[in-house]
């Protein structure tokens, strides 16, 4: 069942997602080599309780972080650790935070020191594979929708999309419907309506877009060993049209990129 949410609701769901938004946008600053998991795990849980908010992950599903820390072939849901960062490597840090009773739960896939050129090239068009699924999450549209824009994007260009994992509605609950997958065919599957609110979350592949389960009963990784990206982002339905509740801008200023690309999702 769809739960759509009212324009306070919506209001408040931004909240929880800004508490992320700046949660990821202070770990930008401290992803660098020599730099271990579990010590980024322990500032972002700091930082999540003194916005007043409570770890959105740690303890859900018997998650045991604050974060999913997934460097390199990891696509999803890694576990953090004492095993230090290195120059050249990726960190998929995906965050979730509880904050008046609603979730926020978003994802940015980190360069630590500098990486490859073909990594370079993953991250990037992981990224705006997200903005795809995005721009087609509107009032008329389709499940379906979402999921073509983003595989087509990334699989023109030569990426495997993750089919085991999807993004899902968001709300008084982590894991909401409908789920949304990032492969699809236009026109089919749950239509979106008015109010609804989503994490669309791409996984994207260097390589295959097969993946195995760690015996941790958590890690996922490529079954290639080749480096998995993950961008996820919170929105939601107003005036028909998608509206960003999540932000990178906190990331963005702390590596001094600078980015308009989120600005046509904002009313
Ligand atoms: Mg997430
Ligand atoms: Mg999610």
């Amino acid at each position: 069942m769809i739960i759509v949410k009212t324009r306070e609701e919506i209001e408040i769901m931004r909240e929880s997602a800004l508490v992320v938004s700046k949660t990821l946008g202070m770990l930008a600053s401290e992803v660098k080599p020599g730099v271990t998991t579990l010590y980024l795990d322990k500032l972002a849980e700091d930082f999540i309780r003194a916005e007043g908010a409570i770890p959105g992950f740690l303890g859900l599903y018997d998650f045991p972080n604050t974060l999913c820390m997934s460097p390199n072939a990891q696509v999803v849901h890694g576990i953090p650790n004492k095993t230090p960062l290195k120059e050249g490597d990726i960190i998929s840090i995906d965050c979730g935070a509880l904050k008046n009773g609603f979730y926020g739960d978003h994802a940015y896939t980190f360069a630590v020191g500098e990486i490859a050129d073909d990594v370079k090239k993953l991250l990037d068009v992981t990224k705006q594979s997200l903005y795809e699924g995005i721009r087609n999450f509107k009032a008329g549209n389709r499940v379906g929708d979402v999921g073509y824009a983003i595989q087509k994007y990334t699989e023109d260009r030569g990426y495997g999309v993750v089919r085991e994992l999807v993004g899902h509605g968001l709300g008084r609950t982590m894991h909401e419907d409908p789920e949304m997958p990032n492969y699809g065919k236009r026109g089919r599957g749950k239509k979106f309506t008015e109010g609804m609110v989503v994490a669309i979350e791409p996984m994207t592949n260097l390589g295959t877009h097969k993946i195995r389960q760690h015996s941790d009963g958590w890690t996922i990784t490529t079954l290639d060993n080749k480096p998995s990206a993950h961008f996820e982002h919170d929105v939601a339905i107003v005036n028909g049209k998608p509206e960003l509740l999540s932000t990178f801008k906190y990331v963005h200023d702390a590596l001094g990129i600078v980015s308009n690309e989120e600005d046509e999702f904002r009313q």
